[in-house]
């Protein structure tokens, strides 16, 4: 076992924490007010080649490992969720899969763009009425000589209006139920494809979310990731990387929180004495830590699995659900201890808490979490080797 981060990695949370500080930080409010997704700093992000920091070099990445990935997220998130999410989608859900699923020629026509940043990649699974129960999905897709034709909408989609490409889940043959299900790469620019923004978002507003829909878009037959029926797989293993990055967010999103709330602690007075002297107060404080390096002993657990590139599902589930409930719980105590100051937008911490709900719900909500655990320690589900799996870190 080995608790240290590399010199490298130490130096890359300095780089990403000093990126926030002067870049996020000053701006945030702003863009959480008027609902402004920056697609400057999105920009910025790929300049400093964040947008594919664990792709590896030979397909336009910065090659390092996994848990460098979990460094820029929890940084990322101390400064918002929006663009940690933007993280989540393009890399974590689009790259990383095209890493393990795409063909070369497929890779060398996305993911080396993606990885550079110079193309953003989204993730199109959740529709109307099938979130949880993917299998529920009804966008379907027909072989129609060199192309599949697909018809259907999808919605809660990060990045909607903003990715080139976009990982869009059909089904190819309904009657297979799960097992009917493709995953094509659909480019923006496909005739038949268009967005839109879902507005009165709770939080996340400096990020955007919306519907994408398909009308008769033909996609080439060659834009079919892996086999016909490998959909439902790739989307549970695309998962397993966007919720490690997710879960590490959690981590950044708790750090803010406890920044936050240390600093009001001092500044407050009440009965006397600074509020961080009183016991209930420092109880507060106390959960936030312990949830902080906890939720970040499991992110990092999971990621020396995927550096030796191990199935991870198990450990990456646990590390996102107990990360998202710490971060949730640290922001509600933030907004506590800030009392009616802490209701209002003067200080961040009311947009921690209205951020961390949504962590809760996406890729896999707390209660698909709870129940995949239990079943893991029942013995009613296991895990085998992919077919495709993530590659390990080459060092
Ligand atoms: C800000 C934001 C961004 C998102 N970005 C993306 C994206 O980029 N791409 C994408 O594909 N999706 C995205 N999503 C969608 C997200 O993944 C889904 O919302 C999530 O999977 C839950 O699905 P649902 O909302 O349909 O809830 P439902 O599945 O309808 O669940 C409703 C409630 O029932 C509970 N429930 C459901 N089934 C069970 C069960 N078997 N046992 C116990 N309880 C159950 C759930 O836990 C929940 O509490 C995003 C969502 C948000 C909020």
């Amino acid at each position: 076992m080995n608790f240290d981060f590399s010199d490298e990695q130490v130096m890359l949370r300095k780089a990403v924490r000093s990126f926030v500080d002067h870049e996020i930080m000053p701006n945030i409010g702003e863009w959480d007010a008027k609902g402004h997704f920056d697609q400057q700093t999105l920009k910025k992000l790929a300049e400093l080649g964040l947008m594919g920091v664990c792709i590896p070099e030979s397909y336009g990445g910065s090659g390092m490992d996994y848990n460098s990935l979990a460094i820029v997220c929890e940084e990322l998130e101390r400064g918002d969720t929006a663009f940690r999410t933007a993280v989540s989608v393009h890399t974590g859900l689009n790259s990383m899969t095209l890493l393990q699923w795409a063909t070369e020629s497929q890779k060398q026509k996305y993911l080396i763009p993606q990885a550079k940043g110079e193309k953003i990649g989204a993730f199109g699974l959740t529709e109307p009425a099938a979130g949880s129960d993917v299998a529920a999905l009804q966008t379907t897709a027909t072989l129609d000589g060199n192309h599949y034709v697909l018809n259907g909408q999808k919605t809660w989609i990060s990045l909607c209006d903003v990715a080139d490409h976009f990982l869009v889940f059909a089904y190819t043959d309904k009657s297979k139920k799960h097992h009917g299900i493709s995953c094509f790469i659909v480019e923006r620019t496909y005739e038949g494809f268009s967005s839109k923004a879902t507005k009165g978002k709770l939080g996340i507003r400096a990020g955007n979310t919306g519907e994408l829909f398909f009308d008769g878009m033909k996609v080439p037959k060659e834009n079919l990731l892996g086999a016909e029926g490998d959909g439902f797989k790739i989307a549970m293993s695309a998962l397993d990387s966007g919720r490690f990055t997710v879960a590490a967010g959690a981590c950044g999103q708790i750090m803010a929180c406890l920044e936050a709330s240390v600093e009001y602690c001092h500044e407050r007075e009440t009965f006397g004495k600074e509020i961080g002297k009183h016991q209930l107060v420092q109880q507060m404080i106390a959960k936030m830590e312990a949830g902080l390096h906890m939720s970040r002993l499991l992110v990092y657990r999971a990621g020396a699995l995927k550096n030796k590139g191990v199935r991870n599902t198990r450990e990456t589930s646990l590390a996102k659900w107990q990360a998202c409930d710490f971060a949730n719980q640290a922001a509600d105590d933030a907004v506590q201890i800030h009392g009616a100051y802490g209701y209002s937008n003067e200080y961040p911490v009311e947009r921690y808490l209205r951020n961390s709900k949504a962590p809760v719900i996406y890729e896999g909500t707390r209660e698909i979490h709870t129940i995949m655990q239990a079943e893991y320690v029942l013995g009613y589900r296991k895990d085998k080797p992919l077919s495709h799996m993530l590659p390990a870190w080459k060092g």
